[in-house]
């Protein structure tokens, strides 16, 4: 394949590790997705949601049980893994530790058999991205154990003429300091080269600051993709809400009043979302504690609420009350004065994500 990127269909695709049995597990539930042609993508989910196993199923080193991959339309499903022209990082480095840096960056390309300067000049600019330029003469095995990992990740952006280059928690083995400056050369990488880029992780932060779009997975299902904006103001799902977002999405068990209004505790609070069709029904109500503020005046979607902990982070507080059982969590602007005891909290109506079974309507 000469041409280097793709576009990435993943159609009607599911997987079971366990099809002969008389009930299989499924890994993936059935989705479909188009990864686009030079984008950044994070797939973001909790430990064992399937974010491995959708990966290797796009590099080819598991073959889904139903569906079918396509590179800029074409099957790819029954090809290997070095047939497909993916390059793939995982958590733990892959490299030569006899080779030298140098040798194991120029390794991919000399497989496939780049010129000599060619080669050269791909290495340094990855090395020097990476930081490894002072590194290339050393034999790999005497680096630590993070340069390790970015020799593995040298190794996955060196080629220039791969579909995507994926990666599995590529930087659990590095420092906080290090990550962020990586997620940032890749960030860089991904803008200068167009290379698609896939980056696995259970951390949101490092989700929102490298990715445009983030597919979110719970258990084998993708829950949402969308702009990390999408996903901290929608939550297409009580989950999204809870595990976005820091502190989680305030979810208050209520009661459909009206056509606008719940009920929590007893207090009316009013949304935007028609609930006509849902008289009585019981729902979750979700709201971010960024969007949660201080009144001072009583009014509609106005309540008070009993202080329990003022949290001062600095550039904003965190206030931990109470309305009845359940417990509620504003951030406010620090130099706002915070009434010991009691406080008026405001809801704006535009700010609140209604749930019937966890779904967002
Ligand atoms: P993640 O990468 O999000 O942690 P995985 O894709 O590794 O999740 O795993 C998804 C599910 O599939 C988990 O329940 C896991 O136990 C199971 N699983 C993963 N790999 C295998 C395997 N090789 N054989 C059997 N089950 C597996
Ligand atoms: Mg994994």
């Amino acid at each position: 394949m000469e041409d280097r990127m793709a576009k990435i269909d993943l159609s009607e695709i599911s997987h079971t590790y366990n099809p002969l049995d008389s009930k299989p597990t499924y890994a993936l539930n059935p989705f479909s997705m188009t990864w686009e042609n030079g984008k950044r993508y994070a797939i973001l989910g909790p430990s064992g949601c399937g974010k491995t196993t959708m990966l290797n199923i796009v590099s080819g080193l598991v073959r889904p049980s139903k569906g079918e991959i396509l590179f800029d339309d074409n099957p790819v499903t029954d090809l290997k893994t070095e047939d497909r022209n993916i390059a793939q990082v995982f958590q733990f480095p892959v490299i030569y530790n006899t080779m030298t840096v140098y040798d194991n960056l120029a390794f991919p390309l000399r497989c496939r058999e780049f010129t000599k300067e060619k080669i050269e000049e791909r290495v340094k600019a990855v090395s020097d991205t990476l930081n490894l330029s002072s590194f290339l003469s050393s034999p790999a095995r005497k680096l630590t154990a993070d340069q390790k990992q970015l020799i593995s990740l040298g190794r996955g952006l060196v080629r220039e003429d791969v579909a995507a280059v994926l990666m599995d928690e590529p930087l659990t083995v590095i420092d906080p300091d290090l990550k962020f400056r990586l997620r940032r050369n890749l960030k860089e990488i991904n803008e200068q080269y167009k290379t698609t880029l896939v980056y696995v992780t259970h951390d949101q932060n490092e989700a929102m600051t490298f990715a445009e779009n983030i597919i979110v997975m719970d258990q084998g299902e993708i829950v949402q993709v969308g702009l990390p904006k999408d996903l901290f103001e929608r939550p297409k799902t009580t989950f999204v809400g809870y595990f976005i977002g820091s502190p989680a999405m305030n979810l208050f068990d209520s009661e459909v009043l009206t056509d606008f209004e719940v009920k929590v505790e007893s207090i009316k609070i009013k949304t935007n979302s028609n609930l006509s069709k849902l008289k009585d029904k019981k729902v979750k109500l979700g709201v971010r504690s960024e969007f949660i503020d201080i009144a001072e005046n009583e009014g509609e979607n106005t309540f008070k609420a009993r202080v329990n902990r003022v949290e001062d982070f600095g550039n904003f507080k965190l206030i931990t009350a109470n309305i009845g059982s359940k417990v509620i969590k504003s951030k406010i602007e620090r130099e706002k004065p915070v009434t010991e005891g009691q406080v008026n909290l405001y809801i704006p109506p535009e700010k609140c994500c209604v749930y019937v079974d966890d779904k967002l309507i």
